[in-house]
């Protein structure tokens, strides 16, 4: 079994007695991995990259993390406050752990703790973390190391005795309320309960960059989100109505850029005044043609933008139907304005399924807020639900669309959001 060292190197992994509370119970956090387990030859390269998204998403937290790759799983040991300022080590890995919770590629989050290799001090950590329960239990107990003086069964059944003495909880190994998990490591034992479940999907970075076309809606945040999962870096772009329309769309991109970068850090947006753009389009007789018109600008723009920040694709919020801007004619004639590939990961999604994920990821609220969202000024009375490319191609034409685009990208105001 290999242990390495990543963050910074731990020679000696023992507990040690400066390394541990006072019980002999150091705080830490287990991280079980999702799709990486499967990635045979790259997976070194993958745990790098996961690496690195943990350690940066704790940056900020002033905690010196550790992180350890161990056979399937990832330790982070908590070090304690680089300020110096003595910290409660259970409050930092339960900070920790928190922020692990939106890490992409990981399937499980528990916060545990790890103890010096002897049955007795498996036992009282055990115990100590059974404290507070609720309900029935059940120990399960595994030993990566036979040499330890219990078998897995022995040490289960002389947990489970004295939780029950201590507390009287009812035993239920079929369907417990709460599991306590004994793992015997080569040097240490884990001691942890279900914790937490992970975003799952693919670390952030590992299927490269892609340019989100963000508006201040409920689509295309959740687009966003299922791209990180599925391992894309991604920057936001967002088109204001500006200066036909007030700033409030950009508050709300904002705002939903925030939120987005608790699953990746280090989140980039752009923001595009569009208003003279689209009032170029009309004047150029757009007519029926000027919603397409204004989202192949967009696609055209974001292609421009993409270039510059070496992204391989762009995504949008679209699902198929849902306005008359989506119907499938309209859709490819998106798609020939550009020749980076877009991706539209809600494209078989209902609106029900994709609130109820904005929901789930606190972008919902968000975009629920009122705005003024660029593509409602200059709505034509009716919408073109089968706009022809030539005919579009000809109002590109008269306004030099592609010289357009690159403009509007060289303007773009950028911003770093942040996490909230
Ligand atoms: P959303 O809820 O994401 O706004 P929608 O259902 O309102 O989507 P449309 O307004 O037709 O649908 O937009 C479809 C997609 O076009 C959006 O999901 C987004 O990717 C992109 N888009 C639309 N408006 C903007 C904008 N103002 N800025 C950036 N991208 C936009
Ligand atoms: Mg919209």
């Amino acid at each position: 079994m290999s242990v390495l060292p990543i963050a910074s190197p731990v020679i000696d992994h023992a507990v040690a007695a400066d390394e541990a509370d006072a019980d002999g119970h150091e705080p830490c956090v287990l991280l079980k991995l999702g799709e990486i387990v499967l990635k045979g030859r790259n997976r070194q390269q993958f745990e790098r990259l996961l690496h690195d998204n943990i350690r940066r998403a704790v940056r900020d937290l002033g905690i010196e993390v550790r992180v350890w790759q161990r056979e399937g799983v990832i330790v982070l040991r908590v070090a304690g406050s680089q300020d110096g300022v003595a910290q409660d080590r259970a409050t930092a890995a339960d900070a920790v752990a928190e922020r692990m919770k939106y890490v992409m590629g990981l399937a499980r989050v528990c916060r545990a703790v790890r103890v010096a290799k002897d049955p007795d001090a498996a036992i009282d950590a055990a115990v100590a973390m059974a404290a507070g329960c609720e309900g029935s239990f059940a120990v399960r107990a595994r030993r990566r190391d036979k040499r330890f003086p219990l078998t897995s069964a022995d040490l289960a059944v002389a947990i489970g005795s004295k939780i029950q003495q201590r507390y009287g909880y009812p035993v239920n190994l079929s369907s417990p309320d709460t599991t306590v998990f004994v793992e015997v490591d080569q040097r240490e034992v884990f001691v942890f309960t279900e914790g937490w479940p992970g975003q799952g999907g693919l670390p952030v970075g590992m299927s490269g960059r892609a340019l989100v076309l963000m508006s201040g809606g409920i689509d295309s945040p959740v687009a966003a989100y299922r791209m990180m999962r599925r391992g894309l870096r991604c920057s936001f772009l967002h088109f204001s109505g500006m200066p036909l329309t007030g700033p409030e769309s950009v508050y709300k991109a904002y705002g939903l850029a925030r939120q987005l970068d608790r699953f990746q850090s280090d989140s980039r947006l752009f923001v595009v005044p569009f208003g003279n753009a689209q009032r170029a389009l009309a004047s150029s007789g757009a007519g029926r043609l000027q919603i397409v018109a204004q989202r192949r600008l967009m696609l055209k723009t974001g292609a421009a933008m993409a270039r510059r920040l070496r992204a391989a694709a762009l995504v949008t919020g679209d699902s198929l139907g849902q306005v008359s801007s989506q119907t499938l004619t309209n859709i490819t004639a998106l798609d020939d304005a550009v020749s980076l590939p877009i991706l539209r990961p809600l494209i078989g999604l209902d609106k029900s399924e994709i609130i109820s994920e904005a929901r789930r990821i606190a972008t919902l609220a968000i975009s629920e807020l009122p705005d003024q969202d660029c593509c409602s000024l200059l709505t034509p009375r009716q919408v073109e639900t089968r706009a022809r490319i030539e005919d579009l191609r000809k109002i590109e034409a008269r306004l030099d669309a592609d010289d357009l685009a690159e403009e509007l990208a060289a303007a773009a105001q950028e911003h770093s959001p942040g996490r909230p």
